[in-house]
Protein backbone atom coordinates (compact mmCIF):
# COMPACT_ATOMS: atom_id res chain seq x y z
CA UNK A 1 0.00 0.00 0.00
CA UNK A 2 1.26 3.47 -0.86
CA UNK A 3 0.93 6.18 1.76
CA UNK A 4 -0.27 9.41 0.10
CA UNK A 5 0.26 12.75 1.85
CA UNK A 6 -2.73 14.10 -0.07
CA UNK A 7 -5.06 11.71 1.75
CA UNK A 8 -7.42 12.95 4.47
CA UNK A 9 -6.22 12.11 8.01
CA UNK A 10 -8.66 9.21 8.35
CA UNK A 11 -7.47 7.66 5.10
CA UNK A 12 -3.86 8.24 6.10
CA UNK A 13 -4.51 6.38 9.32
CA UNK A 14 -6.19 3.52 7.51
CA UNK A 15 -3.37 3.26 4.95
CA UNK A 16 -0.76 3.32 7.68
CA UNK A 17 -2.69 0.75 9.72
CA UNK A 18 -2.75 -1.56 6.70
CA UNK A 19 1.00 -1.19 6.24
CA UNK A 20 1.74 -1.77 9.90
CA UNK A 21 -0.68 -4.71 10.13
CA UNK A 22 1.04 -6.29 7.12
CA UNK A 23 4.43 -5.73 8.75
CA UNK A 24 3.22 -7.08 12.11
CA UNK A 25 1.98 -10.20 10.34
CA UNK A 26 5.51 -10.80 9.10
CA UNK A 27 7.52 -9.68 12.13
CA UNK A 28 5.17 -10.41 15.03
CA UNK A 29 6.24 -7.09 16.65
CA UNK A 30 2.64 -6.15 17.40
CA UNK A 31 3.21 -4.31 20.66
CA UNK A 32 5.89 -1.86 19.54
CA UNK A 33 4.35 -1.04 16.17
CA UNK A 34 0.88 -0.74 17.60
CA UNK A 35 2.15 1.86 20.11
CA UNK A 36 4.05 3.59 17.28
CA UNK A 37 0.84 3.84 15.24
CA UNK A 38 -1.06 5.26 18.23
CA UNK A 39 1.71 7.82 18.71
CA UNK A 40 1.72 8.95 15.06
CA UNK A 41 -2.03 8.81 14.52
CA UNK A 42 -3.87 8.51 17.85
CA UNK A 43 -7.12 6.52 17.74
CA UNK A 44 -10.23 8.62 17.22
CA UNK A 45 -13.97 7.86 17.05
CA UNK A 46 -14.83 6.80 13.48
CA UNK A 47 -17.82 9.17 13.52
CA UNK A 48 -17.06 12.32 15.54
CA UNK A 49 -13.23 11.98 15.63
CA UNK A 50 -12.76 12.63 19.37
CA UNK A 51 -9.80 10.71 20.87
CA UNK A 52 -10.63 7.19 22.10
CA UNK A 53 -8.67 4.15 23.30
CA UNK A 54 -8.62 1.96 20.17
CA UNK A 55 -8.65 2.37 16.38
CA UNK A 56 -11.74 1.62 14.28
CA UNK A 57 -14.27 2.17 17.05
CA UNK A 58 -16.96 4.58 18.23
CA UNK A 59 -16.84 6.79 21.32
CA UNK A 60 -19.46 6.05 24.00
CA UNK A 61 -21.84 8.92 23.05
CA UNK A 62 -21.81 7.90 19.35
CA UNK A 63 -22.28 4.23 20.28
CA UNK A 64 -25.38 5.20 22.27
CA UNK A 65 -26.84 6.77 19.13
CA UNK A 66 -26.81 3.43 17.26
CA UNK A 67 -30.32 1.99 17.53
CA UNK A 68 -29.48 -1.71 17.59
CA UNK A 69 -32.32 -4.04 16.63
CA UNK A 70 -32.87 -6.59 19.39
CA UNK A 71 -35.26 -9.45 20.18
CA UNK A 72 -38.17 -10.01 20.00
CA UNK A 73 -38.05 -10.03 16.19
CA UNK A 74 -40.24 -11.18 13.33
CA UNK A 75 -38.65 -14.49 12.28
CA UNK A 76 -39.06 -13.69 8.59
CA UNK A 77 -38.34 -9.99 8.17
CA UNK A 78 -36.20 -9.45 11.29
CA UNK A 79 -38.27 -6.38 12.17
CA UNK A 80 -38.43 -5.62 15.89
CA UNK A 81 -41.84 -6.61 17.27
CA UNK A 82 -43.60 -3.86 19.21
CA UNK A 83 -43.99 -5.62 22.55
CA UNK A 84 -41.69 -6.61 25.38
CA UNK A 85 -40.62 -10.13 26.03
CA UNK A 86 -38.77 -11.73 28.91
CA UNK A 87 -35.03 -12.05 28.20
CA UNK A 88 -34.42 -15.49 26.73
CA UNK A 89 -31.29 -17.61 26.46
CA UNK A 90 -30.04 -18.82 23.04
CA UNK A 91 -31.22 -22.33 23.97
CA UNK A 92 -34.75 -21.18 24.79
CA UNK A 93 -34.74 -18.98 21.69
CA UNK A 94 -34.01 -22.05 19.57
CA UNK A 95 -36.99 -23.94 20.92
CA UNK A 96 -39.51 -21.14 21.17
CA UNK A 97 -42.38 -20.72 18.74
CA UNK A 98 -41.67 -18.50 15.76
CA UNK A 99 -43.14 -15.00 15.76
CA UNK A 100 -44.17 -13.10 12.65
CA UNK A 101 -45.00 -9.47 11.91
CA UNK A 102 -48.30 -8.60 10.22
CA UNK A 103 -46.32 -7.49 7.15
CA UNK A 104 -44.58 -10.86 6.82
CA UNK A 105 -47.91 -12.70 7.04
CA UNK A 106 -49.77 -10.38 4.65
CA UNK A 107 -46.96 -9.93 2.09
CA UNK A 108 -44.43 -12.76 2.51
CA UNK A 109 -41.12 -11.75 0.92
CA UNK A 110 -39.28 -13.96 -1.57
CA UNK A 111 -36.26 -14.24 0.75
CA UNK A 112 -36.46 -16.65 3.69
CA UNK A 113 -35.18 -14.56 6.61
CA UNK A 114 -33.66 -11.11 7.01
CA UNK A 115 -31.69 -9.62 9.89
CA UNK A 116 -30.26 -6.12 10.37
CA UNK A 117 -27.79 -4.70 12.86
CA UNK A 118 -29.58 -1.42 13.59
CA UNK A 119 -31.96 1.23 12.31
CA UNK A 120 -30.82 3.43 9.41
CA UNK A 121 -30.67 6.72 11.27
CA UNK A 122 -28.37 9.22 12.94
CA UNK A 123 -24.79 7.92 13.42
CA UNK A 124 -25.22 4.68 11.47
CA UNK A 125 -26.67 6.52 8.45
CA UNK A 126 -23.64 8.85 8.46
CA UNK A 127 -21.22 5.91 8.79
CA UNK A 128 -22.85 4.05 5.88
CA UNK A 129 -22.82 7.17 3.69
CA UNK A 130 -19.14 7.61 4.59
CA UNK A 131 -18.35 4.05 3.52
CA UNK A 132 -20.44 4.17 0.34
CA UNK A 133 -19.74 7.61 -1.02
CA UNK A 134 -16.58 8.67 0.84
CA UNK A 135 -14.60 5.41 0.73
CA UNK A 136 -14.28 5.63 4.53
CA UNK A 137 -13.27 2.08 5.42
CA UNK A 138 -12.04 2.49 8.98
CA UNK A 139 -15.34 1.13 10.37
CA UNK A 140 -15.30 -2.08 8.34
CA UNK A 141 -13.90 -4.23 11.17
CA UNK A 142 -16.58 -2.99 13.55
CA UNK A 143 -19.34 -3.42 10.93
CA UNK A 144 -18.17 -7.00 10.31
CA UNK A 145 -18.35 -7.86 14.01
CA UNK A 146 -21.83 -6.31 14.28
CA UNK A 147 -23.04 -8.28 11.24
CA UNK A 148 -21.73 -11.57 12.64
CA UNK A 149 -23.63 -10.99 15.90
CA UNK A 150 -26.87 -9.83 14.21
CA UNK A 151 -26.70 -12.65 11.66
CA UNK A 152 -25.59 -15.43 14.00
CA UNK A 153 -28.62 -17.67 13.43
CA UNK A 154 -28.47 -17.13 9.64
CA UNK A 155 -24.72 -17.79 9.46
CA UNK A 156 -25.18 -21.15 11.24
CA UNK A 157 -27.11 -22.34 8.16
CA UNK A 158 -25.11 -20.55 5.44
CA UNK A 159 -23.11 -22.35 2.72
CA UNK A 160 -22.18 -19.28 0.68
CA UNK A 161 -22.11 -15.53 1.33
CA UNK A 162 -22.92 -13.28 -1.66
CA UNK A 163 -22.99 -9.47 -1.80
CA UNK A 164 -25.80 -7.67 -3.61
CA UNK A 165 -23.96 -6.59 -6.79
CA UNK A 166 -23.62 -3.12 -8.25
CA UNK A 167 -24.08 -2.46 -11.97
CA UNK A 168 -20.64 -2.36 -13.57
CA UNK A 169 -21.02 1.34 -14.51
CA UNK A 170 -21.62 2.24 -10.88
CA UNK A 171 -18.84 -0.11 -9.76
CA UNK A 172 -16.49 1.69 -12.13
CA UNK A 173 -17.59 5.06 -10.75
CA UNK A 174 -17.35 4.08 -7.09
CA UNK A 175 -14.39 1.67 -7.58
CA UNK A 176 -15.70 -0.78 -4.97
CA UNK A 177 -18.89 -2.50 -3.88
CA UNK A 178 -19.53 -1.73 -0.19
CA UNK A 179 -21.57 -4.95 0.15
CA UNK A 180 -18.60 -6.99 -1.14
CA UNK A 181 -16.34 -5.30 1.45
CA UNK A 182 -18.82 -6.25 4.20
CA UNK A 183 -19.03 -9.83 2.83
CA UNK A 184 -15.24 -10.20 2.99
CA UNK A 185 -15.26 -8.98 6.60
CA UNK A 186 -17.83 -11.64 7.55
CA UNK A 187 -15.78 -14.27 5.71
CA UNK A 188 -12.64 -13.16 7.58
CA UNK A 189 -14.39 -13.48 10.95
CA UNK A 190 -16.34 -16.70 10.36
CA UNK A 191 -14.60 -18.59 7.55
CA UNK A 192 -17.93 -18.99 5.69
CA UNK A 193 -17.05 -18.91 1.95
CA UNK A 194 -17.82 -15.76 -0.02
CA UNK A 195 -18.59 -15.56 -3.75
CA UNK A 196 -18.58 -12.07 -5.25
CA UNK A 197 -18.69 -12.83 -8.98
CA UNK A 198 -21.64 -15.20 -9.39
CA UNK A 199 -24.52 -12.75 -9.04
CA UNK A 200 -24.50 -9.84 -11.48
CA UNK A 201 -26.63 -6.75 -11.99
CA UNK A 202 -26.84 -6.86 -15.78
CA UNK A 203 -28.68 -3.60 -16.30
CA UNK A 204 -28.49 -0.22 -14.63
CA UNK A 205 -31.33 0.52 -12.24
CA UNK A 206 -32.52 3.91 -10.97
CA UNK A 207 -31.65 4.71 -7.38
CA UNK A 208 -34.38 3.23 -5.19
CA UNK A 209 -34.40 6.36 -3.01
CA UNK A 210 -37.75 8.15 -3.19
CA UNK A 211 -39.53 5.42 -5.19
CA UNK A 212 -42.78 3.85 -4.00
CA UNK A 213 -42.78 0.19 -2.99
CA UNK A 214 -44.42 -0.78 -6.32
CA UNK A 215 -41.93 1.32 -8.35
CA UNK A 216 -38.98 -0.17 -6.44
CA UNK A 217 -40.10 -3.69 -7.32
CA UNK A 218 -40.57 -2.79 -11.00
CA UNK A 219 -37.19 -1.03 -11.04
CA UNK A 220 -35.20 -4.13 -10.04
CA UNK A 221 -37.27 -6.97 -11.51
CA UNK A 222 -35.12 -8.84 -14.03
CA UNK A 223 -32.04 -6.76 -13.20
CA UNK A 224 -30.01 -9.67 -11.81
CA UNK A 225 -28.50 -12.67 -13.49
CA UNK A 226 -26.07 -15.45 -12.63
CA UNK A 227 -22.73 -16.08 -14.23
CA UNK A 228 -22.95 -19.22 -16.37
CA UNK A 229 -19.63 -20.46 -14.95
CA UNK A 230 -20.75 -20.12 -11.33
CA UNK A 231 -24.37 -21.27 -11.76
CA UNK A 232 -23.58 -24.85 -10.62
CA UNK A 233 -22.28 -23.55 -7.28
CA UNK A 234 -25.78 -22.33 -6.38
CA UNK A 235 -27.80 -25.52 -6.70
CA UNK A 236 -28.96 -26.83 -3.31
CA UNK A 237 -27.00 -24.19 -1.38
CA UNK A 238 -28.09 -21.93 1.47
CA UNK A 239 -27.12 -18.44 0.38
CA UNK A 240 -26.69 -15.40 2.62
CA UNK A 241 -27.09 -12.11 0.71
CA UNK A 242 -25.24 -9.13 2.16
CA UNK A 243 -26.20 -5.47 1.64
CA UNK A 244 -25.64 -2.21 3.48
CA UNK A 245 -29.27 -1.06 3.81
CA UNK A 246 -32.61 -2.87 3.51
CA UNK A 247 -35.64 -0.68 2.77
CA UNK A 248 -38.63 -2.39 1.15
CA UNK A 249 -36.68 -5.53 0.28
CA UNK A 250 -37.38 -5.22 -3.50
CA UNK A 251 -33.69 -5.53 -4.42
CA UNK A 252 -32.94 -8.57 -2.26
CA UNK A 253 -36.23 -10.16 -3.37
CA UNK A 254 -35.16 -9.76 -7.02
CA UNK A 255 -31.77 -11.35 -6.19
CA UNK A 256 -33.57 -14.15 -4.32
CA UNK A 257 -35.80 -14.96 -7.30
CA UNK A 258 -32.72 -15.23 -9.54
CA UNK A 259 -30.89 -17.47 -7.03
CA UNK A 260 -33.90 -19.72 -6.38
CA UNK A 261 -34.46 -20.17 -10.12
CA UNK A 262 -30.92 -21.58 -10.20
CA UNK A 263 -31.80 -24.03 -7.41
CA UNK A 264 -30.73 -22.21 -4.20
CA UNK A 265 -32.30 -24.06 -1.27
CA UNK A 266 -32.59 -21.00 0.96
CA UNK A 267 -31.80 -17.30 0.59
CA UNK A 268 -31.35 -15.23 3.76
CA UNK A 269 -30.45 -11.55 3.96
CA UNK A 270 -28.11 -9.76 6.35
CA UNK A 271 -27.70 -5.97 6.31
CA UNK A 272 -26.15 -3.26 8.42
CA UNK A 273 -29.24 -1.08 8.59
CA UNK A 274 -32.99 -1.27 8.24
CA UNK A 275 -34.61 1.80 6.68
CA UNK A 276 -38.15 2.96 5.99
CA UNK A 277 -41.23 3.38 8.09
CA UNK A 278 -40.92 0.28 10.26
CA UNK A 279 -44.12 0.96 12.23
CA UNK A 280 -46.18 0.48 9.04
CA UNK A 281 -44.64 -2.96 8.54
CA UNK A 282 -45.53 -4.51 11.90
ZN1 LIG B 1 -17.91 9.71 18.50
Amino acid sequence: MIYHYSMCPTKQKHALEMQINAHMHVSGKRGVLSHLLDFILPPVCIHCHIPIAVHGHLCAPCWQKINFITHPLCDTTGLPLPYDSEPITPELRKNRQKQFSAQALAYPPDYDRARAVALFDDVLRALIHGLKYGDRREGLGLFGRWLVVAGRELLEDTDLIMPVPLYRGRLWQRRFNQSALLSHEINRLTGVPVEVLALKRHRATRSQVGLSEHARRANVTGAFTLSQKKRNQINGQNILLIDDVLTTGSTVDACTRTLKKAGAARVDVLVLARAGNLASKL
